[in-house]
């Protein structure tokens, strides 16, 4: 009976244990994407007031011309005069290009070229780039509530090979979850001084007021900063975002129309700050109700005719 006990005990702890493993890896993943992405079909009904203004959005695969504006709010808001980051740069490669998300303000797009240069100053072998925007900004089809005005850019974790990547790497390679299984902390086998280094030099441009990572990385950085620990501030803990950072630039001086948002709260946000992130409900929350699809009418009127726009 006690070895049948024990037996069963055995086996719940293991399932336990696969569900924590499913649990981390279906948070946020980096997907593959298409070497032959398909178009999407067009919409029965775009003029109809429910229609999702990501399906009006995703449909659109260039810019809108003119002068930059990042219009609206980080999470309802759209772009227009947006240019393409170069799939291959000095010292960054695009990933995923089939997504046709690497669109962004001008100002982002010159963030990157300067990190790129930047983190190579501290060890970083160049920067794989995952999502920035669609070509007129707005919400997105899959992955993000951000990522709208052409102001965020997710970072992998993992640094640029030395070769220029073919399609097929760039849309199958894996990105590194640089999290322990436990989700308690970083996993050592992966994490170096050097993400530290990178994450701190991204924080440190003064055009970033956000990054995102998973709580057991800024438990890491914590740990890691040393005496010089103002950037943290910046580093904020979230779900997911255990492959890339999620960085976050300022309103840029001329976009009149961008509402800029509430700037972090002052701190290293280290110690006990953190301690709801690694309770077990934050850890394994429960699945929750998808919200429902912003409409046009959700989003600055400038953004229709954007989105309208041939
Ligand atoms: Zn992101």
């Amino acid at each position: 009976m006690r070895a049948a006990a024990c037996l069963l005990a055995v086996l719940v702890l293991a399932a336990a244990g696969s569900a924590v493993a499913q649990k981390k890896h279906s948070i946020d993943r980096m997907l593959p994407g298409s070497l032959n992405p398909e178009p999407l079909p067009p919409l029965q009904n775009p003029d109809a007031p429910s229609t999702p203004a990501k399906e009006l959005f995703a449909r659109k695969s260039t810019p809108f011309p003119g002068p930059p504006r990042s219009i609206g709010g980080y999470f309802d808001g759209c772009l227009a005069g947006a240019v393409a980051l170069p799939i291959t740069g000095s010292a960054w490669q695009v990933m995923r290009p089939s997504r046709n998300r690497n669109w962004g303000n001008p100002q982002l797009v010159r963030f990157i070229e300067r990190l790129a240069k930047n983190a190579k100053e501290v060890g970083w072998n160049g920067l794989l780039v995952g999502d920035m925007s669609q070509p007129r900004g707005g919400p997105m089809l899959s992955d993000h509530t951000s990522h709208q005005l052409g102001l965020d850019v997710d970072i992998w974790f993992t640094p640029m090979p030395n070769h220029v990547q073919s399609r097929e790497e760039r849309e199958f390679g894996a990105a590194t979850d640089v999290v322990a299984p436990d989700l308690l902390d970083v996993d050592r086998e992966v994490w170096t001084q050097t993400h530290t280094a990178l994450t701190r030099t991204a924080a440190k441009d003064p055009v970033v007021i956000r990054i995102l990572v998973n709580a057991a990385i800024k438990k890491a950085l914590c740990r890691e900063a040393g005496a010089e620990r103002a950037w943290l501030s910046k580093v904020r803990p979230w779900y997911g975002h255990a492959e890339h950072f999620h960085v976050q630039i300022a309103c840029p001086e001329n976009s009149a129309e961008c509402k800029p948002p509430s700037p972090p709260p002052p701190g290293d946000g280290c110690g006990h700050e953190l301690d709801f992130w690694f309770k077990e409900s934050t850890l394994h929350p429960p699945p929750s109700k998808p919200k429902p699809a912003l409409t046009l009418a959700d989003l600055p009127p400038a953004c229709r005719q954007i989105v309208k726009a041939p």
